[in-house]
């Protein structure tokens, strides 16, 4: 049965009917103010005598009585409806949008989600208004606006604080006038997942009840393009569609099909990697974008550099750019952030030099006097009270919460006597005199010259690892090793694993060996070498370990698969090896509970990404973390460096005035120079808790392993290891000469919450149903 009938459907069927139409649509204008839609529905259902059909039966009915039924007006009908629409308003020119599918019907204003309800994350409360003032001017009425439920539900209280700091900040709410901020969570905290419910949000409402931006861009390094897209389509499953761009064909037609678009679209979302944003700049300059993400935004550290430059030219005024690493050298890195996301809030680079940055390092350093400390923390809390209002960092202490306990222990050892002997050989070589001299004039002319020293490092390091990764260099006598072709004892085949060569392997065979036969745990072992790797595999081949391993060389969609594998409980994999330079970016690998960092990486970003891959959202064991060093080593050393850098950011971001002084910029000159020590790294603390290799104290109840070093258990022999691995390999090896452990902070909930898991719940259908029609009028 037809609900209402059209007027031109109805003057096919009878003449009549359109006079009668027309008479009653006059007495709806003569009524009350209503929707003539609706009017004619409830004409339909009350059937009075109004009713069409109730018209077209009575004339039927006359015509089976032989009685001529015919309006005298009709031709003038007909004259009539075949006029040419004129407008009735003078001038009238249309609207300005090409938009007309569909007519919205006039509603007052309202939230798209109802602000009352249990849980509602509301990002913005309209002022308070009378009735009256409503009446007055329907246009000035402001609304609630309402994160979708479907986020809300599964936001944890920290990322819902998270996505509400941010809604205050692009909307200038937080620093009038000035509309970016920088999202500084680190890892495990969801960064990704609060930025996709901002844009969610900005792109479906805002306080004028229609949305705040049409587009946003999402700026990433490309291998991390697709997992944008599969996030935003993991929470909302299609809702908010985008278009993934990173090279290939036709790049240039998409940008510009998205440049072009406006009002609502069809696609409002555009993932893009920083190489192709460079390239397609000219175009995405072209228009206004609502909003840009920049992620990994630690790439926008340098505000000389090309990707910078191209980014300034975004018409985007709000800008919000994801780090977990804020600043990893010094103060002018963090300055290009800011002023990437705020332009002109402190002031130019000249000027932010001299106003802050000077003053800052110079009592930093540790031969600084008490004066210019007192200066530059000063100077800190004057920094860090401007931008801490758009600048928003939780450490992963916050996760303690959520996750069972984490012991990190930092391993210290010995090199066995053939790796010292080349070490001492190679750094008292002419080649590495030759280096030093050579990077010091580099370092007075400001960069160049520094390639040399950096090969030597490498050597090194591979050296701390274990000799045979630098075998051919050794037995040619090549640069550095001209003294040492006879030292190594002869390989027994190309199959020889000579675990006796490396203290560090020798610690590692006895540690997966006893926790092999005491649990049933898997562990996770990160190199910064895929020689290591090799190596490795030879090993637990001899051994019968299963493994797996990912490398640079394995593909993403090869990657997911061995992920998902290790992590099901009754795979049979006990090892899984990880290249650090594979990037452990988004690997969740919480099948394992134990992680040995084998060596350390000289950015603290790295070493961190490759550790969060077990303790994170899900994790159900406690886990135990192992960084092996060796002692007095090069390996020291870049550890100490990264506590530097570490020190550097954290005073900042995190204001914490005890982690400021360490280690002097004169003694990270000294890499090449092999200290005689059971641990340097403890030396360089001038521990005063240690008396004759006893820790006479422990560190405070509130020391966790985000405290400076000083504040961890110093450990000269087993005793006090928490870790009952460790201690039985300490007690076999003589190799292991000091640990330094910590734990994560006190667990506040006792088991691990599974959250996301949970309620998919159904919402208020009130609030939703509302907006569903509007969907199908984006615009393509
Ligand atoms: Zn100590």
């Amino acid at each position: 049965m037809r609900r209402s009938a059209a007027p031109s459907q109805a003057g096919k069927d009878s003449p009549t009917q359109v006079k009668s139409l027309i008479s009653s649509s006059q007495i709806n204008v003569s009524k009350a103010f209503c929707s003539p839609l609706t009017q004619s529905l409830k004409r339909t259902r009350n059937s009075g005598k109004d009713n069409p059909k109730a018209k077209l039966r009575s004339l039927r009915k006359a015509d089976e009585n032989n009685e001529i039924v015919y309006p005298s007006n009709h031709e003038e009908i007909i004259k009539q409806l075949s006029k040419p629409y004129i407008c009735p308003i003078p001038n009238y020119e249309g609207a300005q949008s090409t938009k007309n599918l569909g007519i919205r019907r006039a509603q007052p204003k309202r939230a798209l989600y109802d602000p009352n309800m249990p849980n509602a994350l509301v990002l913005y409360t309209p002022p308070p208004q009378t009735l009256h003032d409503k009446l007055k001017n329907e246009k000035d009425v402001l609304v609630h606006v309402v994160v979708d439920p479907q986020l809300g539900n599964i936001l944890r209280p920290h990322q819902r604080e998270g996505v509400k700091f941010m809604y205050d900040c692009v909307t200038g709410i937080q620093i009038p006038d000035y509309y970016g901020c920088i999202m500084a969570d680190e890892m495990g905290l969801g960064k990704t997942l609060q930025c996709i419910t901002l844009l969610w949000t900005l792109v479906r409402q805002g306080p004028q009840a229609k949305p705040i931006i049409s587009k946003g861009i999402i700026v990433c390094p490309s291998s991390l393009v697709k997992n944008w897209y599969n996030e935003i389509n993991k929470w909302l499953g299609g809702r908010l569609p985008s278009v993934m761009i990173d090279g290939g064909p036709e790049v240039k037609k998409k940008v510009t099909q998205f440049m072009q678009g406006q009002g609502r679209m069809a696609i409002p979302v555009l993932i893009i990697s920083y190489e192709t944003f460079r390239m397609q700049a000219e175009i995405l300059h072209g228009s206004e974008v609502g909003l840009v993400m920049c992620d990994e935004g630690h790439r926008l550290k340098n505000c000389e550099n090309q990707t910078y430059r191209a980014l300034m030219g975004l018409k985007a005024k709000k800008r919000v750019l994801l780090s977990g690493t804020p600043i990893q050298n010094d103060l002018l890195e963090y300055f290009s952030l800011i002023h990437f996301v705020n332009e002109g809030l402190l002031g130019t680079s000249s000027e932010f030099k001299k106003k802050y940055e000077n003053c800052i390092l110079r009592g930093q350093d540790s031969t600084a006097t008490d004066l210019e400390r007192e200066k530059a923390v000063a100077k800190i809390t004057e920094l860090t009270t401007i931008v801490n209002k758009c600048i928003i960092r939780r450490t992963s202490a916050l996760l303690t919460k959520y996750l069972p306990v984490k012991f990190e222990m930092i391993v210290i050892c010995q090199l066995t006597a053939y790796q010292k002997q080349l070490y001492l050989n190679y750094i008292n070589s002419e080649a590495i005199k030759r280096t030093i001299l050579d990077s010091e004039k580099g370092e007075k002319s400001k960069g160049t010259g520094g390639t040399s020293s950096l090969a030597s490092i490498t050597t090194l390091k591979k050296l701390c690892n274990h000799p045979d990764l630098i075998l051919d260099k050794i037995q040619e006598g090549g640069e550095g090793f001209e003294k040492s072709q006879n030292i190594l004892p002869p390989k027994r085949g190309t199959n020889d694993v000579r675990i006796e060569l490396s203290s560090k392997l020798i610690i590692l065979d006895y540690f997966l060996a006893n926790l092999k036969s005491t649990t049933d745990e898997k562990v996770v072992i990160v190199s910064n070498w895929t020689q290591t790797l090799d190596l490795f595999e030879q090993l637990w081949r001899r051994r019968g370990y299963q493994y797996v391993r990912l490398d640079g060389t394995m593909t993403i969609k090869k990657r997911a698969k061995v992920v998902e594998n290790f992590n099901k409980p009754d795979s049979t994999d006990f090892i899984f090896m990880l290249s650090s330079k594979a990037g452990g970016c988004g690997l969740n690998l919480i099948g394992a509970n134990r992680l040995v960092m084998y060596d350390p990486d000289w950015n603290p970003a790295n070493d961190d990404q490759a550790m969060a891959r077990v303790w994170r959202d899900g994790q159900q064991k406690p886990c135990y973390i192992y960084r092996f060093l060796t002692a007095g080593t090069i390996e020291e050393k870049i550890f100490q460096r990264q506590t530097h850098k570490k020190a550097l950011s954290s005073t900042i971001v995190d204001m914490n005035e005890e982690t400021a002084r360490h280690f002097s910029v004169a003694e990270l000159r000294d890499l090449f120079r092999l200290e005689n020590t059971e641990s340097d790294t403890h030396d360089k603390l001038r521990c005063k808790t240690c008396l004759n290799k006893i820790p006479i104290k422990n560190p405070p109840e509130e020391a966790d392993c985000t405290s400076d070093l000083s504040q961890w258990f110093h450990c000269w022999d087993k005793k006090g290891l928490a870790d009952m691995v460790l201690k039985q390999i300490w007690t076999a090896c003589p190799y292991i000469s000091f640990v330094f452990h910590q734990k994560s902070a006190k667990q506040e909930v006792q088991k691990a919450i599974k959250f996301r898991e949970e309620d998919e719940k159904e919402n208020d259908s009130d609030y939703e149903e509302q907006d569903d029609p509007e969907d199908s009028d984006y615009e393509n």
